[in-house]
């Protein structure tokens, strides 16, 4: 049985861009994420896009799951192809939709005619094929208000025959938001907000900073793995490597030990904006949740954000753990991100940190050092590597 994938695709009512500019990148953006399984040809028609298969042997259920992580899908359902004639329609629509129908209680057949040069009207089409469903699946009902499965019968170029729609993964391809850099550690917090705002259609690169021998190689991989988890919703990501040893070991030497903290996260944000800057991202994002650590605390968001001159996208600020955690479940982060490896947050880090420290003092502990040729080393020495799932 010939299949294809039926895309609703999501809010591309918007302002600058218009619709054909919002599909072609929500194609493109397919396209891609069905490669490593085979090439598909699409087509556009109405709020729809169908994507077909180009070869028999693609493994469609894969390329279904795959679909389903695409950002800019509110709907998408598979629907069987068949011949332009009744009997096939019946036919194909029992042994497409059997299983599914067996299954439940109420059904509705919903005839939908585009093809005006097809005899019959969609009413009669939606009658004719639910009186053949009715009369070999047992015990199952119609219910036209509020049914538990719905046939539809498209009559178009092609006929097409699908149940219940699924529901995509929302949001705004990616792309067409443009793109930003994602601070990612290896906690469960960073790859959910790496996660959320590439649903609001940004790609993505990432910088990690390491300490060794302060963190292992592991830590690493661990945040490699973390990156190619959020990649299949995400699409590419660029992934940089940041040397930050030098760094926190002058902080430890030569700051205060209670502004540690603070300092070396304004020295991760004034890295990650010189990379974001150089890669033609627009803004940063962030893990951090108002009031979860010492260094989230509002007094202590003021301080690291003073040093950023793009906008910091924190998209957990207003959450609580466990409904963070329950995002990283769904997408599938939260198992990497408990494996117990040391960050490089976590490496000095002082008894007593501050939490009501301000700008200006801060400004005034990192004159103490010069830190301004290991921020820029730090920058030169960051390594890349593409992650895509
Ligand atoms: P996460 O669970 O994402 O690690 P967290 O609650 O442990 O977050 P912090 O360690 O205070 O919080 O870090 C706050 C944010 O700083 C993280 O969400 C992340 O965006 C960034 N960050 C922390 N450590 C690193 C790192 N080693 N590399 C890159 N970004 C980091
Ligand atoms: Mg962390």
């Amino acid at each position: 049985m010939k299949k294809v994938i039926l895309v609703k695709n999501g809010e591309i009512v918007l302002k600058g861009l218009n619709r054909s500019t919002f599909e072609d990148i929500l194609i493109k953006n397919m396209r891609r994420r069905l490669a490593p399984l085979g090439t598909f040809t699409f087509r556009k028609s109405q709020s729809t896009i169908v994507a077909e298969p180009d070869s028999d042997d693609i493994d469609f259920d894969e390329a279904v799951e795959r679909i389903s992580r695409v950002f800019g899908i509110v709907g998408f359902s598979v629907a069987a192809v068949c011949d332009k004639n009744i009997d096939d329609i019946k036919r194909t629509a029992l042994e497409f939709l059997g299983d599914d129908l067996r299954n439940v209680r109420t059904f509705k057949v919903n005839g939908k005619r585009s093809d005006k040069k097809f005899p019959m009207t969609s009413p009669e089409i939606a009658a004719e094929v639910g009186a053949h469903i009715l009369s070999n699946i047992h015990p199952l009902k119609v219910d036209v208000h509020a049914p538990e499965l719905t046939v539809t019968v498209e009559i178009r170029d092609q006929v097409l025959i699908h149940g219940n729609q699924r529901k995509g993964a929302g949001g705004l391809p990616i792309g067409s938001s443009g793109k930003a850099c994602l601070l990612l550690s290896g906690g469960i917090d960073s790859p959910v907000a790496g996660y959320m705002m590439s649903k609001r259609g940004l790609m993505l690169d990432a910088v990690h900073f390491v300490s060794p021998p302060y963190t292992s190689k592991r830590a690493e991989l661990k945040v490699h793995a973390l990156a190619k988890l959020v990649s299949r919703y995400s699409g590419r990501i660029k992934l940089y490597v940041v040397p930050f040893t030098e760094i926190q070991e002058a902080i430890k030497d030569y700051c205060p030990e209670d502004m540690f903290t603070l300092i070396m996260r304004r020295h991760m944000m004034r890295i990650a904006q010189q990379i974001a800057e150089n890669d033609g991202c627009k803004a940063l994002i962030t893990g951090e949740s108002l009031g979860q650590v010492a260094s989230q605390t509002i007094d202590s968001l003021q301080c690291t954000n003073a040093v950023a001159e793009i906008p910091v996208f924190r998209p957990l600020i207003g959450m609580d753990k466990d409904e963070i955690i329950e995002i990283a479940r769904r997408i599938d982060t939260f198992e990497t991100s408990l494996q117990p490896y040391e960050d490089c947050c976590t490496v000095f880090t002082p008894k007593h940190p501050k939490t009501r420290a301000t700008a200006a003092m801060l400004e005034e502990a990192e004159t103490m050092f010069d830190f301004a040729p290991l921020l820029e080393r730090a920058v030169k020495e960051a390594r890349y590597t593409y992650i895509e799932a």
